[in-house]
C-alpha cells in the first residue's frame, strides 16, 4: 500500500521552501496579483480516495487547462469531424505562437495551442444555445460542483490586452476556419480561460478522462475512444514547447495553464493536480512540474 498522503505532504513541504519559485504571468495583468507562495496538490484516485496538501482548495485561474474541457465538449458535438478543422500534431512552439502563418491552410497544429483552442471555441459558440452559461454548466456538471464560476475581472483583463489572440482569431477568420464573429469567439475563449477552479475541483473535472469518458457521477460524456485521443493529445501537446520535457520527467498526460495550474492523470488510476503560480521560462508552473516529477518518481507509477 503506497502512503500517498505522506508522499504529497513531503513533496509539498520540501518544495515550498525552494527559493526559486518561478515568475507569475504578467501579460494578463489580473493574473499578476497571484503570489508565488501559493502551492497546492490534490490527488483523486479512481476508486474515490482523495489526498490534499497545501492550497488544494483555493480557486485560481485555470487558463489553458480549460482547452481540454472545451475540446471534450466540442468532441461530444462534432465527434471525428472536429479533426477536419484542427490537427493533432505537437507544435514545438509556445502556446501563443501564430503557427498558422507557417501552415498556410488555416488548420492549427493542435487543439491545445491558442489558435487551435480558438477553433474549438468557435465550434462551441455554434453548438451551444447560451455558450458561456452552457459551457459553465458543463464544467460544473463534470466536476460535480455548482460553485465553479467565471472570474470576470480576469476575462476583462485579457480582453484588454490579448492582442495576440485577436490576431490569431482574425487570421483564422481569413482562412475561413472561424464560422462566428471574431468578437464572439474571443469573448467565449477569454471567459473559458477565466474560470476559477481549485486543484480539488480540477481533479474531479478531469476524472472523466481517466475513467473512459465517464465523470465522477458515472455519466458517459464522451466515448471511450475519444477519451483515449484526448489523453494522447495532452501527452503530446499539453505543455506547449515543453511537452517532451514533461513526458520525459513526469511521464503522464496532462495540461498546464499560465495561472500556475497543472492537471495530469494515469488512465484507470488517478488524477493529480497542482497549483503554484510561479512559471518557468516556457510558461509552465515551476514547482508544479517538480512536484509531479517527484510524485511519479517516488510512487514509481507513470504511463511508462
Ligand atoms: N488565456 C491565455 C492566453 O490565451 C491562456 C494561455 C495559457 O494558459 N497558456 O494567452
Amino acid at each position: 500500500m503506497i502512503d500517498f498522503q505522506g508522499i504529497i505532504n513531503n513533496i509539498h513541504n520540501n518544495l515550498i521552501k525552494e527559493e526559486v519559485k518561478g515568475v507569475v504571468a504578467s501579460y494578463i495583468p489580473e493574473l499578476y496579483k497571484q503570489s508565488t507562495n501559493s502551492f497546492g496538490i490534490y490527488l483523486q484516485c479512481i476508486n474515490g480516495e482523495t489526498y490534499a496538501a497545501g492550497d488544494a482548495y483555493t480557486p485560481f485561474s485555470i487558463q489553458s487547462i480549460s482547452k481540454v474541457l472545451a475540446l471534450s465538449k466540442a468532441i461530444a458535438f462534432e465527434d471525428n469531424r472536429i479533426w477536419e478543422r484542427v490537427d493533432v500534431e505537437p507544435s514545438g512552439n509556445p502556446f501563443n505562437h501564430l503557427s498558422l502563418l507557417e501552415l498556410e491552410n488555416g488548420i492549427p497544429r493542435n487543439p491545445l495551442i491558442n489558435s487551435g483552442a480558438l477553433v474549438i471555441a468557435d465550434m462551441l459558440v455554434t453548438h451551444l444555445k447560451n455558450p458561456k452559461q452552457d459551457f459553465l454548466n458543463y464544467v460544473r456538471t463534470i466536476a460535480n460542483d455548482q460553485t465553479i464560476n467565471y472570474n470576470t475581472d480576469v476575462a476583462a483583463s485579457e480582453k484588454r490586452t490579448g492582442y495576440g489572440n485577436f490576431a490569431a482569431a482574425n487570421l483564422l477568420k481569413s482562412f475561413n476556419n472561424l464560422n462566428n464573429n471574431v468578437e464572439d469567439v474571443l469573448d467565449f475563449y477569454f471567459h473559458q480561460c477565466a474560470i476559477d477552479m481549485s486543484c480539488a475541483q480540477l481533479a474531479k473535472a478531469f476524472y472523466l478522462f481517466a475513467n473512459g469518458g465517464k465523470c465522477v457521477n458515472n455519466v458517459q460524456h464522451i466515448p471511450v475512444s475519444q477519451a483515449k485521443r484526448i489523453n494522447a493529445i495532452m501527452l503530446t501537446c499539453g505543455f506547449y514547447d515543453e511537452a517532451g520535457e514533461f513526458a520525459f520527467r513526469v511521464g503522464l498526460p496532462g495540461k498546464s495553464g499560465v495561472g500556475g495550474g497543472i492537471v495530469a492523470l494515469l488512465p484507470n488510476n488517478f488524477i493529480i493536480s497542482t497549483w503554484a503560480p510561479g512559471l518557468n521560462a516556457k510558461g509552465n508552473s515551476l514547482l508544479g512540474m517538480q512536484a509531479l516529477e517527484q510524485f511519479t518518481t517516488e510512487t514509481k507509477i507513470s504511463i511508462f
